[in-house]
């Protein structure tokens, strides 16, 4: 296969999205060549495709939700072997500065994200150091296994916000990572878990994942039902999957004295007519949480390939690499009715 051809989906600027033909990659020394399999495109990557993601250079090779198999190691893997099926852990981090000295790869100063920083896995093939590429069991489905990468991030902000058994916790939004949150809430032994969405078949799937109630309602509609699910308390823990800047006055709203409040999705919006009041009245928590570190894959990996967390369902579109663009023109059309696209790229 060396010296082979290889074809790269290259967004140019933003929505000019080309398939290129390129010259297949050579593994260094601790580096993998993978064949790419499948890699599912969340909010960042149409954030990325749209020009909307501050900080972007174009052109980029989007993709960082990826699985595909072992083509090539460098002469200094030895962990992994050809044919191997493998998720990609896509933070990037440079190993040496005061973050990455504490553990904490994912706050690493000069971090970058595969699929933005470096190039990612809209390609049929992907070449990266061996660090950032986990094994996976070869019976779980490279196209399913592409939501373990989210797992992951949601698995860290639930260590963050330390989500206890017996607690109440409500999660905000019933996208693919609302609905994780759901599913790994409950897995603690949490109750009971309240699911927000104004999406009912969301809230369908929300039952699946174990939700003990559903509110079917804008976040701010919402606050009263939490309250009264709660015994008049309010929860312990409200996790935002949603996003949105006025989520965190009602999310405040629906915390007890005490509780904690998960600030998951990410949103570039200002938070207009907030007071800290409620914060020192309540001894609020507001806890920040950053994509995931590598102590959350194998974990993560586990509790799909246990069947604990079921993602069969979480693929809503697929599309080969050809059609890409289409993809993103789907995406961008029909945000609400789409959990998670993968692109599938061969392998
Ligand atoms: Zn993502
Ligand atoms: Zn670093």
């Amino acid at each position: 296969m060396a010296g082979a051809r290889t074809r790269t989906a290259v967004l140019e600027a933003p929505r000019k999205l080309r398939i290129v033909e390129r010259d297949r990659p050579a593994a260094g020394p601790d580096e993998v060549i993978i064949r790419t399999a499948a890699t599912a495109v969340c909010h960042t990557d149409l954030s990325i495709y749209t020009g909307e993601h501050p900080g972007v250079k174009y052109p980029v090779v989007m993709g960082h939700e990826a699985t595909g198999v072992v083509e090539a190691t460098g002469e200094n893997v030895t962990r992994l072997k050809r044919g191997q099926h493998v998720l990609i852990n896509p933070i990037i981090a440079c190993g040496h500065c005061d973050m990455c000295e504490r553990g904490k790869g994912n706050l690493c100063r000069n971090a970058g994200l595969f699929g933005r920083e470096i190039e990612g896995s809209l390609s049929e093939v992907v070449r990266l150091d061996q660090r950032y590429v986990h094994a996976l069991p070869p019976q779980l489905s490279l196209a399913h296994a592409t939501i373990i990468e989210t797992l992951a991030t949601v698995r860290h902000a639930q260590h963050r916000v330390s989500v206890a058994p017996a607690e109440s916790v409500v999660v905000l939004g019933m996208g693919t990572a609302g609905l994780l949150h759901v599913r790994l809430a409950v897995l603690t032994g949490a109750s009971p878990v309240i699911a927000v969405s104004r999406s009912r078949w969301k809230l369908e799937r929300a039952e699946r994942m174990g939700a003990h109630f559903l509110v079917e309602a804008a976040v701010d509609k919402a606050v009263e039902e939490v309250r009264r699910l709660t015994g008049g308390l309010g929860a312990d823990v409200v996790i935002d999957a949603a996003g949105g800047a006025e989520t965190l006055r009602s999310a405040i709203e629906m915390l007890r004295p005490g509780g904690r409040f998960s600030a998951f999705a990410v949103s570039h919006a200002h938070v207009k007519r907030f007071s800290t009041f409620p914060l020192y009245f309540g001894e609020i928590s507001i806890v920040g949480s950053r994509a995931l570190t590598p102590q959350d894959m194998n974990p993560s990996i586990e509790l799909v390939a246990s069947g604990a967390v079921d993602v069969s369902g979480f693929i809503t579109e697929k599309y080969p690499l050809s059609r890409a663009r289409e993809a993103f023109r789907e995406y961008e059309s029909n945000p609400s009715r789409i959990l998670r696209i993968v692109i599938e790229s061969g392998a």
